[in-house]
């Protein structure tokens, strides 16, 4: 069908159309037939045969006329003359907050400007503020929209999509036309990083659903607004894609726009061994084309043989051949942490006392809390001295005589200075029930100096973490360089658990590597969320996510034992048994 290659130079001259300011009626007419044309449910080219393109509602005889000329030749030629009189390229500069059509007209007439590079060009030469009725300020948001739509057009973290989606959900759930409505795609994989959102939803009525995103309170545009797929741009510039699939084919759609690809490519194959085909509608017998499954996810890994694959692991790093053999292992859950493993108070640079986060941990349901304010070298964090680490120890002992059945655990975030020692005395350290040491400078040493510097640190016999171990921050700054399996094999020789940093711009270790860590040295992995206050210890399911597409499973998590498991398993427990 060329229904929606119709649709496309359609909605193109609706726009090319806009910018040069014709008369809104003829945009209007042009954007109306494209939309009725992207959901007709015949086949275009049929109708047209049929003589029937005016039976399609908002085609009258000139729209009729170039769409017969499409089907005829490929091309529309006024289309084509449209494209002479303004560069397509022309409509980019749309996609920049606060530039609509008659100003991307205007700046393409009256100064030339026919892309995004040559817009920021203008902008910087203040070229732009020269124009009449134009000035200094529309030429700072023009820049400041530019900023913007770069960042956009990265890949969105986690950590930004996610909640994002979980209000638009939120939103729409009181939608009674709606059956089911689910995020597919990496967001259901809880990849670290996403590209567009992906919703997937089962509705008898799409246009009402419409109509209510219409009023989203996050709404910035909508780019289509459709009976089969809606795509909407929502604050902060973020694309999220509605997909209506039917009742029936619900699983089978969420299976297939879940992914990943290589994962998807892999069913098929094993699919077509079995006499089977599978698609975004369901499972189908090739002999007679009987669908057999499709209306739950679950069904269509059933009929291949498989065992069900939870969307973390669907990436082709061998979950399909371990679902054969139904030895996919049950992976963490948020419910199997009892205690939060990293935390900072306003004893250095958090924004709750230790009081405060007690109680918010205690109420969450947690055995025990690690407080890991940062050491001196950390000025700038207003990081502890020992003498105030001696206050802070009673303060807790205090404390934790008013809590049964929780404990406040007395830890430190220490720094691992330049040349690799702590900032902190081994008589210090010593005294902490856990202690926690990170790299939080120095981040441009050389390969084996940071190396070095890590390793030194997980000798010591007092460290028993070691915070987020490379150092990156998603889009803002990438790892430190360090050879990580010298680090891996060092933790493992000396007993060294590493942490699994939950803020979403850590996630640090991320997936691959604590996998590594796990299965390829046998190390232990600790999640904590870093919490500077109490609302983030909710963070810490994107660890989970993180120990998930990691394959981990409990009892790989330190923070899963109760404290006095957790205990045994701390390079201390070993030198303090060899004092005994
Ligand atoms: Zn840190
Ligand atoms: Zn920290």
């Amino acid at each position: 069908m060329k229904n929606s290659e119709v649709a496309k130079a359609l909605y193109e001259i609706a726009a090319l159309l806009e910018i040069k300011g014709e008369n809104k009626y003829k945009v209007a007419a042009y954007t109306e037939a494209a939309m009725r044309i992207e959901n007709l449910q015949e086949d275009i080219e049929k109708l047209y045969k049929l003589g029937k393109l005016n039976k399609i509602k908002g085609v009258g005889e000139s729209i009729g006329q170039k769409i017969a000329e499409y089907l005829e030749t490929g091309k529309i030629s006024y289309l084509e003359e449209l494209k002479k009189e303004i560069p397509p390229e022309v409509l980019e500069l749309e996609k920049i907050p606060g530039i609509g059509p008659k100003l991307a007209y205007r700046l393409y007439k009256e100064l030339g400007i026919k892309d995004i590079d040559s817009l920021e060009k203008a902008a910087k030469e203040g070229r732009i503020r020269l124009l009449p009725r134009l000035g200094e300020k529309v030429e700072q948001n023009i820049l400041e929209g530019i900023k913007q739509f770069r960042q956009s057009s990265e890949r969105i973290p986690l950590g930004i999509a996610l909640p994002i989606v979980e209000e638009i959900i939120s939103y729409l759930s009181n939608n009674p036309y709606i059956t089911n409505i689910t995020p597919a795609g990496s967001i259901r994989r809880r990849k670290e990083t996403i590209g567009d959102i992906d919703i997937l939803i089962t509705t008898k009525d799409m246009e009402r659903v419409n109509e209510q995103l219409l009023k989203l309170p996050i709404l910035k545009n909508i780019l289509a607004a459709g009976t089969t797929k809606t795509s909407i741009i929502v604050e902060p510039g973020i694309q999220v894609d509605f997909r209506v699939v039917e009742d029936e084919s619900f699983g089978a759609a969420l299976q297939y726009f879940t992914g990943s690809k290589n994962h998807n490519i892999k069913l098929r194959e094993l699919a077509l061994k079995k006499g089977l085909k599978i698609n975004e509608y369901g499972v189908f017998r090739l002999s007679d084309n009987k669908k057999i499954a499709g209306e739950k996810e679950e069904e269509i890994y059933e009929v291949l043989g498989l065992q069900y694959i939870p969307p973390e692991l669907r990436e082709d790093q061998g979950e399909i051949e371990l679902a054969m053999q139904n030895k996919i292992p049950i992976l963490i859950e948020e419910k199997d942490i009892v205690g939060e493993m990293h935390s900072h108070t306003n004893w250095s640079d958090g924004m709750n006392t230790i009081e405060e986060m007690a109680n918010y941990a205690y109420k969450l349901g947690y055995k025990y809390l690690v407080i890991s304010d940062h050491s001196q070298a950390l000025g700038v964090a207003g990081g502890l001295t020992p003498e105030q680490i001696e206050k802070q120890r009673r303060e807790i002992y205090e404390l934790n005589k008013k809590f049964k059945d929780f404990r406040i655990i007395h830890g430190i975030e220490a720094n691992i200075l330049s040349d690799g020692n702590l900032d902190l005395p081994n008589e210090v350290l010593e005294k902490f029930d856990i202690v926690i040491a990170g790299l939080h400078s120095g981040f441009k040493q050389s390969k084996e100096k940071i190396t070095e510097r890590l390793i030194s640190a997980i000798k010591n016999p007092y460290v028993d973490i070691i915070s987020h171990p490379t150092g990156r921050l998603i889009n803002k700054r990438p790892a430190y360089e360090v050879d990580l399996d010298a680090i891996l094999e060092a933790a493992k020789e000396t007993g060294t658990i590493l942490e699994i940093n939950a803020q979403p711009d850590r996630l640090d270790l991320c997936d691959l590597d604590a996998r590594r860590a796990k299965e390829k040295y046998g190390i232990l992995l600790s999640i904590g969320t870093d919490a500077h206050d109490i609302r983030s210890f909710s963070l810490i399911r994107y660890g989970i996510f993180v120990a998930r597409r990691a394959w981990l499973k409990k009892e790989d998590i330190l923070n899963t034992y109760p404290w006095e498991e957790v205990q045994k398993r701390l390079k201390r427990a070993k030198l303090n048994a060899k004092n005994l």
